[in-house]
């Protein structure tokens, strides 16, 4: 049977791998009949409750009835106040867009390139004397390997990313295709066979799951860095994280949880933002259906294990009542967020409307501080048991497996490493050298701390 779409069929983008042919009931749908259950119902208002004009209404989450134009409005309204309210975009910016070929983060993509149209107007406009206007581009992560994708495929759809990227314009928008198994940097060693090594030494379906969209964001990561983008933009919508909050508290990931459900991580080498976080699945659906935008769903890729089970959870939810998305949502952010999840005031107080200065002085005292030390796979912030016993296995035996280990949280333990431990060793070699190079370098400088009184210093000698 087909696992269910994390968000709704939406594929809030690559942390979210939705599935058009999905068993969870309602994204079975023709478009009509979903297009039927979002819009209110015949005989209500007929025409829009914003504007007093507009033809066909359609009922935005629990709303009054819009009309489309309206619709769209409310949308990109929700983006672009979640893209200024947080400082997501510098005009300085180079924005690299990952693109899962699903709705929201197709919409994700004509709202970042309504922005920017805007900037390069208003740049042009007042001849150079405006701000700059920020770059984007589109990251796309292929993942054929692990699905076993037919190579057709895979290529009729990277045409159709790119043919739709292209015929958004003005502003040039690089397109970046990335095969999942090149962040196994080495030179002469078959990557797709250690990607599938690897991969098959997880015994745990979820963790399986999980893992590959760890990958997928070292990926990103990766073709940020490479190619100078300063943004990551993330699909990911208040679906797909009201999935997160569930699947996540079950996993017992509830420490970190806060971590994942903002709307700035800058945990990570290159800042991730998510700015359709406030917009539900259905609605970015609909808003796709409505204005043709071209999708590529071929790319889909079901989720798995407990991932799979939430979602079906959740869209029974959304059946029973829609607006409960949203509440799962706000009950995860009445929890602290770390101090990683919003910019500092470095650099940005600049280009800030003086309203939103305050936001982002450093002190806050409504957060939560971090050890600055992230899980080895997943990045999850630490939790002070995590710490103790890492603490503790740096004063032991200075074994690299042991060290590996306990640079990992409970929650990647239980479900990612290996069930058996002697197998630890060749797990972590197969890991990306990205991951397992920040402990080696980590371990060699606490070695140093240990032994630093007994060096020698250069002047010594005379
Ligand atoms: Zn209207
Ligand atoms: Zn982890």
């Amino acid at each position: 049977m087909a696992a269910a779409s994390a968000c709704g069929g939406a594929g809030c983008g690559p942390h979210c791998s939705s599935s058009s042919g999905s068993a969870a009931g309602a994204e079975e749908d023709a478009p009509a009949e979903r297009m039927a259950r979002l819009s209110i119902a015949t005989g209500a208002a007929t025409t829009c409750g914003k504007c007093d004009g507009g033809a066909p209404t359609v009922a935005a989450s629990g709303g009054a009835g819009m009309c489309r134009e309206c619709f769209r409005a409310h949308l990109f309204g929700k983006f672009k106040l979640a893209v200024t309210s947080n400082a997501m975009v510098r005009p300085t910016d180079a924005v690299l867009l990952a693109l899962s070929g699903g709705p929201a983060s197709r919409v994700a993509l004509q709202f970042i390139h309504a922005m920017q149209s805007k900037a390069i107007q208003s740049w042009e406009t007042s001849n150079s004397q405006a701000l700059p206007a920020f770059g984007v581009g589109v990251a796309f992560v292929d993942e054929s390997v692990v699905l076993a994708r037919p190579e057709h495929e895979t290529q009729t759809a990277t045409e159709d990313i790119k043919s739709i990227v292209s015929s958004l314009s003005p502003g040039d928008k690089q397109v970046h295709v990335a095969p999942l198994e090149d962040v196994f940097s080495s030179g002469s060693e078959d990557k797709v066979a250690r990607l599938k090594e690897v991969v098959g030494m997880i015994d745990d379906e979820t963790g399986r799951d999980d893992f590959i969209r760890c990958l997928r964001m070292l990926s990103l990561q990766k073709i940020a860095l490479e190619n100078g983008y300063t943004k990551i933009m993330l699909g990911t919508c208040a679906s797909g994280i009201a999935c997160h909050v569930l699947s996540a508290t079950v996993k017992g990931q509830g420490y970190s949880l806060p971590a994942d459900v903002q709307y700035v991580d800058t945990r990570w080498e290159v800042p991730v933002v998510l700015p359709l976080h406030d917009c539900l699945a259905q609605e970015l659906s609909l808003l796709c259906e409505l204005d043709s935008l071209k999708m590529q769903q071929l790319l889909d890729r079901p989720c798995r294990g407990i991932n799979s089970l939430v979602a079906s959870f959740v869209s029974r939810l959304r059946e029973e009542n829609p607006s409960r998305e949203h509440t799962i949502l706000r009950t995860a952010q009445k929890l602290k967020p770390f101090s990683f999840n919003k910019f500092s005031a470095n650099g940005y107080h600049d280009f800030l409307p003086s309203r939103l200065r305050p936001k982002f002085q450093n002190v806050d005292t409504n957060e939560s501080t971090f050890s600055e030390i992230l899980c080895l796979i997943c990045g999850s912030p630490f939790s002070e048991s995590e710490l103790q016993n890492l603490e503790n296995t740096k004063h032991k035996a200075q074994k690299k497996i042991d060290l590996y280990t306990a640079h990992c949280c409970q929650s990647c333990h239980f479900q990612i490493l290996p069930s058996a431990t002697d197998t630890y060793g060749q797990f972590f070699s197969l890991l990306p050298k990205f991951w397992t190079e920040k402990v080696d370098t980590a371990s060699a400088s606490s070695l140093r701390d240990q032994i630093e009184d007994y060096l020698l210093e250069d002047d010594d000698e005379n």
